[in-house]
C-alpha cells in the first residue's frame, strides 16, 4: 500500500493524509506566513459584509470556498472535503453530510429522477435499501436488486431505463467483492452513473474514481473519524457528476458542523497508521478464527473462503477491520451465548473506531435477489486497536460457551 498510488503530483496517499486540506490562508494571518499546524475551528452561521456592494457581490458569485452564509460552510470544513478530494485522484470535490446515509440519499436523489430504473447491490448496507424501498419506490423511481458476484453480466439486467448502478465492496455483513472494474466499464459504455459505498476500504485501500467509478461515498462516521464520537457522510465526485451532487445537497440544506469537521479531520491525519493495525490484528483474529472447529467460514475478503477473493486481490491495496464470521450449527441462543461474555468487544451498531465490537448479524433477512444459506448463525467483528492476543483469548471463551449451549 505504501508504495503504490503515488499520484500525478508525485505525492503517495500517507503523505497526502499529513498535508492535505492545510491551505495557509486557513492556517495564518495575512502578515504572518506559517502559522498554525491544523486549520481551527470556524463556527459561523451570519457572515458580515462591508456594505450592500459587497453582499451582492457574494451572492451573484460562486459560494464554493467562500464565506457566504453557514451553511455553506467554513474552512473548518471545507479543509476536511479538500483532504479527501485529494485522496481521490481523479475527484473534482468532496461534499460533506451530516451522516453516511445523509451521503447516500442526497447521491442517489441527485442522480435519480421518476421513471428511471436503479441497479441495487443485494448485499447493500439494509438502511440504503430501506432508502430505496421507502423513498425512491413512492416517487417512481424502480429498484432492481443483483447478485453482488454478478461482474459483467449485470449488462442483463441493464434497460432503456436504467440510470444508475449502486455497488458496495465488500458488501455489508457478508463482505462479497464485486468486479468493479467490470461494471464501471459497462457503465460507462452505456452512460449509467456508478455509485460506490466505499466505507470499508476508504480510498486509501480502494481509490474507486481511478477504477471507474463516478460517485465515491463514505460513511466518515467509520474510519474517517476513527474513535466513534462523530456521525459524518461524505460523497466525492467525478468532474461530470459532482455539481449535481452539490446543487442536491445545497437544496436539501446538508451540511456538517465546524466542530465534527475538525474532529473528522484530526481522524484523518492518523487514518493511515490506524488502518495498517485494523488490517494486521484483524488478519491475526480472522486466520485463527479460520483453524477453529466451530467455525465454518471466516467472511473476510483477504482469506480465500470469501468470495471475491482473487477481485480484492488484484482491485485493493489493503483490508480493514470488520469481518463477519460463520458458526458451526448452534442457534440464536448459542450465539448469544458467545457474544454476551465477551470482555473486551463492545455490543453495538457502528464499527471503525479503535475499540472491538461484536455483531449478531443475519443476512438473510436483508436479501431479495439471492439466497443466504449457511451452517449456522453469524458474528460481524469490529477488530480495534486492542492487543490481538487479547482478542483471541476472549473470542476462545466464546467459542467454549458457544459449544456449551449447542451441544
Ligand atoms: C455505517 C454505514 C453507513 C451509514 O453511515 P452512518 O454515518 O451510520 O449513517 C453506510 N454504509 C456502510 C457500509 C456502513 O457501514
Amino acid at each position: 500500500m505504501t508504495s503504490r498510488g503515488s499520484g500525478k503530483d508525485g505525492r503517495r496517499p500517507l503523505t497526502k493524509l499529513a498535508q492535505a486540506g492545510r491551505k495557509p490562508e486557513w492556517t495564518s494571518m495575512p502578515d504572518q506566513p506559517g502559522g498554525i499546524v491544523n486549520p481551527p475551528i470556524w463556527r459561523a452561521s451570519t457572515i458580515l459584509y462591508e456594505d450592500v456592494a459587497h453582499l451582492r457581490k457574494a451572492a451573484g458569485a460562486s459560494t464554493h470556498e467562500r464565506l457566504f452564509y453557514g451553511r455553506k460552510g467554513t474552512p473548518t470544513a471545507w479543509s476536511l472535503a479538500d483532504a479527501l478530494t485529494e485522496m481521490e485522484p481523479g475527484a473534482e470535490g468532496t461534499m460533506l453530510f451530516p451522516s453516511g446515509v445523509a451521503a447516500i440519499a442526497c447521491a442517489l436523489m441527485a442522480v435519480l429522477k421518476p421513471g428511471d430504473q436503479l441497479l441495487m447491490v443485494d448485499s447493500a448496507y439494509d438502511p440504503t435499501r430501506n432508502f430505496c424501498e421507502q423513498m425512491l419506490r413512492p416517487l417512481g423511481i424502480e429498484t432492481v436488486y443483483y447478485d453482488p458476484t454478478i461482474g459483467a453480466d449485470i449488462a442483463d439486467l441493464v434497460t432503456s431505463d436504467t440510470r444508475a448502478i449502486f455497488l458496495e465492496s465488500p458488501g455489508s455483513l457478508t463482505f462479497e467483492v464485486q468486479d468493479i472494474p467490470a461494471i464501471t466499464a459497462l457503465a460507462r459504455e452505456r452512460g449509467i452513473v456508478t455509485l460506490l459505498d466505499n466505507t470499508w476500504a476508504t480510498p486509501l485501500f480502494f481509490p474507486a474514481l481511478s477504477h471507474g467509478v463516478d460517485v465515491s461515498i463514505l460513511a466518515c462516521t467509520k474510519y474517517i473519524v476513527g474513535h466513534s464520537d462523530v456521525m459524518m457522510g461524505s460523497i466525492t465526485a467525478t468532474p461530470a457528476l459532482l455539481p449535481a451532487i452539490r446543487r442536491s445537497a445545497y437544496l436539501f440544506g446538508q451540511m456538517t458542523s465546524p466542530d465534527d469537521a475538525w474532529l473528522a479531520s484530526r481522524g484523518l491525519r492518523t487514518l493511515g497508521v490506524r488502518l495498517l493495525q485494523h488490517q494486521d490484528s484483524a488478519l491475526t483474529v480472522a486466520n485463527w478464527l479460520a483453524d477453529q472447529a466451530d467455525v465454518a467460514r471466516v467472511l473476510h475478503p483477504a482469506l480465500p473462503s470469501c468470495p471475491g477473493h482473487d477481485l480484492w486481490r488484484r482491485d485493493f491495496t489493503g483490508s480493514s477491520g470488520l469481518f463477519s464470521f460463520v458458526l458451526k450449527g448452534g442457534d440464536e441462543q448459542a450465539r448469544a451465548a458467545l457474544i454476551d461474555g465477551l470482555t473486551h468487544f463492545g455490543i453495538g451498531y457502528s464499527w471503525g473506531g479503535f475499540e472491538s465490537l461484536a455483531l449478531p448479524v443475519d443476512p438473510a433477512r436483508h436479501r431479495t435477489a439471492t439466497q443466504w444459506a449457511a451452517e449456522g448463525p453469524v458474528v460481524r467483528l469490529n477488530i480495534g486497536l486492542e492487543d490481538p492476543a487479547d482478542l483471541i483469548a476472549d473470542l476462545d471463551q466464546g467459542l467454549a460457551r458457544f459449544r456449551a449451549v449447542r451441544g
